[in-house]
């Protein structure tokens, strides 16, 4: 029984990863229709199946496969993150242009991001001593 939660995040981390294309949305179909297939046969053997495949059939798999479907279609609606040489507020392709001084073209949103004078202070590295601290010992 573990097989159908582990299937079911197989199916949500390819959305995940492939969100916004179509990779994702063919996963999620896939699996859908090949859950739908597995019912479908199921229903198709009812009259020689034991008590318990019916009631899996019946009960359990129908809302297994919306809840799959359901929540693979709305993962891979999610929108990506924003490329580093993307507008943060419009996603405007910024690759082309000279990042010094630059603000989007389409709505004015200055650029922060590498090769802009206003991108992040780069951290402060603290040399680490090798062994303790060298003192001296008066007498
Ligand atoms: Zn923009």
């Amino acid at each position: 029984m573990l097989i159908f939660p582990i299937f079911a995040c197989v199916v949500w981390g390819l959305a995940m990863h492939w969100r916004r294309q179509w990779p994702a949305f063919l996963v999620v179909t896939v699996s859908v229709v090949g859950m739908v297939l597995i019912a479908m046969l199921m229903r198709a053997w009812w009259d020689k199946m034991p008590d318990a495949a019916r009631i899996f059939t019946g009960v359990i798999l129908w809302p297994y496969v919306l809840l799959t479907g359901a929540v693979g279609y709305y993962i891979a609606l999610l929108p990506r993150p924003p490329q580093p040489h993307e507008c943060t507020k419009c996603r405007y392709d910024l690759s082309a242009l000279p990042a010094a001084g630059l603000q989007c073209p389409e709505c004015g949103t200055p650029y922060r991001g590498r090769g802009s004078s206003k991108d992040a202070e780069p951290v402060a590295l603290i040399p680490i001593r090798h062994g303790p601290p060298k003192t001296r010992r008066t007498l």
